[in-house]
Formats: C-alpha cells, structure tokens, sequence
C-alpha cells in the first residue's frame, strides 16, 4: 500500500464536509479543471510556487535565493518566470513577507494522521471524523485507500469527497473504508459538463447510479455557477436522476462565491469567471423548487 502522496492543505474544523467537526485533508491533483474550481492549486499533481504580490516587501531575499534566476525585481515591481521554476521551495522558506508559499508536499500517512488525531476530541464529541478532498482523492488512490484504512482503525468515521471521475473499481475499493461519500455533480448535459471541467460526465453518473446500488450513504453537492450550471433543463434533468436514487441523505446546492479569484493570481493561473456575479436567494430558492418538483424531499436538501 502507498504510505506516501501529495497533499496541499490539512483543514482543522472543518464544518461543511460530512457530519459534525472534521479535519479534511486535501489530496493534491485532479483530471477535472472546472472554470470555478474554489482550489486551482490542487489540479496539477506536482507542488507549485504561489506568490501574492500586496504581501511582498520587495526585500529581494528570493531574488538572491533562487538558483534558476526566476525572481526579478523590475522598476519596483515583482516579476516571475515561472517557466523557469522548479518548486524547490528555496524562496519560499525565507520569505518572511509570506508573499511566496508552496501548495503541495509530499507526506507519509502516519505524518497526516498523527495531524488529524490531534483534533479527536472534537470528532468524539460532535459525530465527526476526517474527510478527504481535493483535487481528487481517487487519483491518489493507494494513498487514499492507506489513510482511510488508518483512519478506521483508529475508530474515526470516514468521509470521501469526489468528482466520481475514476474507474469503478477505484472508488469500489476505498468504500468498505468510507462511511460516506460526497459527491459532486456539476452538469448533467455532457457537452457541457466537458465545457465546463474538461471532462464528460458518463462515467460520473454511472459511478453514482453504482455507487447508489451499494448502499452507501452518499451526500450529493452541486455548484450553483450562475449563466454556466444553473438552467433550468440541466436543474430538471438533476431532479430526475435524484428522484430514482435510493441512498441520497443530503443534496447540497453550493453558491458559486468568489473567494478563489485570488488564489489564480498567486498561482500564475487565469481565472475564466472573472467578474461573475455570485446567485442570489431567490435564484437558489427557484433551483430548489425544481428539484422539490421532482420529488426531492425539502429535509433533504441544503
Ligand atoms: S522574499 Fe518575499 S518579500 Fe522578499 S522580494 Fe521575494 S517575495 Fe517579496
Ligand atoms: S521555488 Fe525554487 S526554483 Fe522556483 S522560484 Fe523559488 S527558488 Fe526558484
């Protein structure tokens, strides 16, 4: 089994990623590159150089540090070549400004869970666990398998978050080690949905059609991304696949927001959806309705 893999971040407190209080671990890397993605620091596998410019003091230090030349300081401003960076990390570690970080390091398992066990008193006392998220969990799929187990054995529920993009057999062999999977359905349409992440979406919903004859409990989570999700065919199209699933405990409609949009820029990346205006309560009361319509239960949804 993989003890080792990639990882960007371990949340502490987590509220919104399964039951009670959770510390999620996020797995670096996915096949999906959706236009809101909320972390595009986690879609490239690799570690990467995040730098945040109101953050910089201008102190030079990795200018001096870098052994690949790729920091420059131009007529007072901060340029990076990030063709020519390597993520070593060198800059990083000594900027005392915080403007330069790197997302992604790789860990052992027993290093990620001596972290999570930190926080099982919390777990014990409100119903929580550990989460893994991401990127995709799957696409790391020893390690996953290897900090799931652990985190059984040691007594904790267990929770998945994934896009469902990933053979069966991968998903099928995490969930005797899941006590719930979060699920992500982002169009149903799969021209769209390719327009959208970069990938169709069958495999997807024949995951979650599989994944729903299994029995395991499964919270669905959909991104309301205002002009680009939210029509009403794909909201119909959503209630009547949700109308024949069984093991459905919650849907989550999840309001596009705009807090990532700066976290493209630390990453040298551009953001597709600059500007766009996050829905308002009616819009989400009216993606509600449809789903009610189709026989969605109002307990069930979020
Ligand atoms: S080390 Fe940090 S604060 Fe100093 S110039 Fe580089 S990015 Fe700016
Ligand atoms: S991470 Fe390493 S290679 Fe990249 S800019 Fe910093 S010092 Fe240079």
């Amino acid at each position: 089994m993989q003890r080792t893999g990639t990882i960007f971040d371990i949340k502490h407190f987590a509220v919104h990623d399964g039951p009670g209080i959770r510390t999620t671990v996020f797995l670096k890397g996915c096949p999906l590159s959706c236009l809101w993605c909320h972390n595009p620091e986690s879609i490239s596998r690799q570690p990467q150089l995040l730098f945040t410019p109101r953050k910089c003091i201008g102190c030079g230090y990795c200018v001096d540090t870098c052994p690949r030349g790729a920091h420059k300081l131009v007529d007072g401003r901060h340029v990076i070549d990030r063709e020519s960076c390597a993520a070593c990390g060198a800059c990083a570690e000594g900027c005392y400004a915080g403007a330069l970080e790197m997302a992604g390091r790789q860990v052992a398992v027993d290093e990620v869970m001596d972290e999570v066990l930190r926080d099982r008193t919390f777990h014990t006392n409100s119903g929580g666990g550990m989460t893994l998220s991401g990127g995709e969990p799957l696409a790391q799929r020893g390690f996953s398998l290897a900090l799931l187990r652990a985190a059984k054995t040691e007594g904790l529920h267990t929770a998945l978050d994934t896009s469902g993009f990933a053979p069966w057999e991968l998903l099928e062999e995490l969930l005797p080690h899941t006590d719930l999977v979060l699920y992500d359905l982002k169009h149903m349409d799969p021209e769209r949905h390719a327009a959208l992440t970069g990938v169709p979406n069958e495999l997807i919903l024949d995951n979650l059609c599989r994944l729903d004859s299994t029995g395991s409990p499964i919270w669905i989570r959909i991104p309301l991304i205002p002009g680009q999700n939210d029509d009403d065919p794909n909201y119909h199209s959503l209630g009547e696949l949700l109308s024949h699933l069984e093991n459905v405990d919650r849907v989550e409609i999840l309001k596009y927001h705009r807090l990532a949009e700066s976290k493209y820029e630390s990453a040298g990346m551009e953001y597709a959806l600059k500007g766009l205006v996050p829905p308002s309560s009616e819009e989400l009361e009216s993606r509600r309705q449809i789903l009610m319509n189709h026989g969605l239960k109002e307990s069930l949804l979020r």
